[in-house]
């Protein structure tokens, strides 16, 4: 591998939300590019008019901006080499097939749909050894075939695999790699658009790309490839096949099985863009534990393909929650009180928060900021904060834990807390004083009613903290309505 300035790209279709391995990819692109002082290119694969799905290819660009995994060059943002959109570049893959054709390479197919369904049923009944397509058309003109059964109008242009077409190839992580043999790929459909497989080859050509990343399914056709390259005279890019990545239980990881393939399911749960982007690095690479924490900086200074894992590594859920919540941490509280904000109205956790809303958060951030794994877990833990004393609602389960002794606890704190300062250690100091020591009761006993009357559960984040922020007003408030309550 030279590190000639690499030209990578990512060319996601636009079929659906934007799958984790888009940003898989997209950060290896755009660390190789890094790296070697290249660029890093997004173009849109949306030939496939059938499976497009609106919105997708601006979820594709606001998914990898929030990962900091922006191209250089996209259709976006443009380029030297635009359109970045294969739509949008329909005129300039049919001359490569009129050469093709010319060449005996390539050849018209007017077999229709029906009998290449047919043919198919044909050799699986039959447990043919070789199957595809019979090249029925070959060598025909339009009048000798016409007059042949099975005819359509509307041809396909199909590649002529020669016997001897090149089945290995190098690839930049596993080396020699050995592929099937392939089938008479089409390489035009009927509707006159080009197919996956000639215009990806078309596009990197043109947009200069000079290392293709991609995920290990597409080896089995990246032979095809190799002889488009060849046929149309041009030098063949380095492959570097990724492997895929896995659920638990091994199984490849898909968007219906696994809502975390979903690139939006980590933004719309509240994960951190740093932590996702550090865990895809790690899933890269196997047994990286001394780097385990790394920016992106780092990781474009260690980069090597030597160090891609190629079996497929496990996307664990658990690890990238530790991730965050160490990302988490790293954070001013300031700061962590902003992003928990802005999640919260993206979401519509918070629809529109007031100033007074703003202030508890940012002053009850620090309470739960060292145990916080995800941004969506904060205003919930927080609600107790910013209900109305009147609106507070006591859990079942912590009304029920309530011990015999609750109602003189709760009168023994109000009394605690009528008056001296009002800050965290002093309210701990003074319910010590007047419960644990006054009433003789275990710290869990004594504190546990002043919990439940507080936040109105069993579980909180740290109490006088919490007492603090209320202030004297509402805590004394809150303690006398469960009092009332017994
Ligand atoms: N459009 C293909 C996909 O959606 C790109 C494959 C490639 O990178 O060559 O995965």
């Amino acid at each position: 591998m030279t590190n000639a300035p690499a030209r990578t790209r990512v060319a996601p279709s636009p079929t659906g939300d934007p799958h984790v391995g888009t940003a898989f990819m997209a950060l290896f692109d755009l660390a190789w590019a890094r790296k070697t002082g290249g660029r890093f290119v997004l173009r849109i694969e949306d030939t496939d008019q059938a499976r497009l799905v609106p919105g997708s290819e601006q979820q594709i660009y606001d998914s990898l901006r929030w990962l900091g995994l922006s191209p250089d060059e996209s259709p976006e943002v443009g380029g030297p080499y635009a359109p970045y959109k294969q739509s949008e570049r329909l005129d300039t893959y049919r001359p490569f097939v009129d050469q093709l054709v010319e060449a005996g390479h390539a050849y018209y197919c007017w077999c229709s749909s029906e009998r290449l369904a047919e043919l198919r049923e044909e050799q699986n009944r039959q447990k043919l050894s070789t199957t595809g397509y019979d090249r029925l058309c070959v060598g025909k003109t339009r009048e000798e075939r016409a007059a042949l059964p099975g005819f359509t109008d509307r041809p396909v242009v199909r590649m002529l695999i020669p016997d001897d077409a090149p089945l290995e190839f190098t690839d930049i992580i596993r080396g020699t790699v050995k592929a099937p043999r392939p089938d008479d790929q089409v390489i035009l459909k009927a509707d006159g658009f080009p197919t996956y497989h000639l215009a990806v080859v078309v596009d990197d050509h043109l947009m200069g790309i000079n290392t293709v990343v991609r995920g290990e399914e597409w080896i089995s056709s990246t032979p095809k490839h190799v002889l488009l390259y060849q046929w149309l005279g041009w030098e063949t890019p380095g492959f570097a096949h990724m492997p895929l990545l896995r659920n638990t239980d091994k199984s490849k990881i898909s968007k219906r099985k696994n809502p975390a393939a979903r690139l939006m399911w980590f933004k719309e749960n509240g994960y951190l863009p740093e932590a996702v982007r550090n865990f895809l690095q790690l899933l890269g690479y196997a047994g990286d534990e001394e780097n385990e924490v790394s920016t992106f900086e780092e990781f474009v200074e260690r980069f090597s393909w030597d160090k891609v894992n190629t079996v497929g590594p496990i996307f664990d859920v658990k690890k990238l929650d530790w991730l965050n919540g160490h990302y988490l941490r790293l954070l001013s509280a300031d700061e962590l009180a902003d992003r928990i904000a802005t999640f919260a109205s993206e979401t519509g956790q918070w629809a529109d928060p007031t100033p007074r809303q703003l202030e508890i958060l940012r002053s009850a951030v620090p309470i739960i900021q060292e145990r916080l794994v995800l941004l969506k877990d904060a205003l919930p833990q927080l609600d107790f904060l910013f209900a109305d004393d009147a609106d507070l609602t006591v859990a079942d389960d912590a009304f029920a834990s309530l011990p015999d002794g609750a109602a003189e606890v709760l009168d023994a704190a109000v009394a605690a807390l009528a008056e001296g300062p009002f800050d965290a250690e002093a309210i701990q100091a003074a319910l010590r004083e007047q419960i644990v020591e006054g009433l003789g009761l275990k710290p869990r006993v004594a504190f546990g009613p002043v919990r439940v009357a507080i936040s109105g559960r069993k579980v909180s984040p740290p109490l006088f903290e919490s007492m603090e922020i209320l202030g004297r007003e509402s805590s004394l408030e809150r303690l006398r309505a469960l009092r009332a309550r017994l």
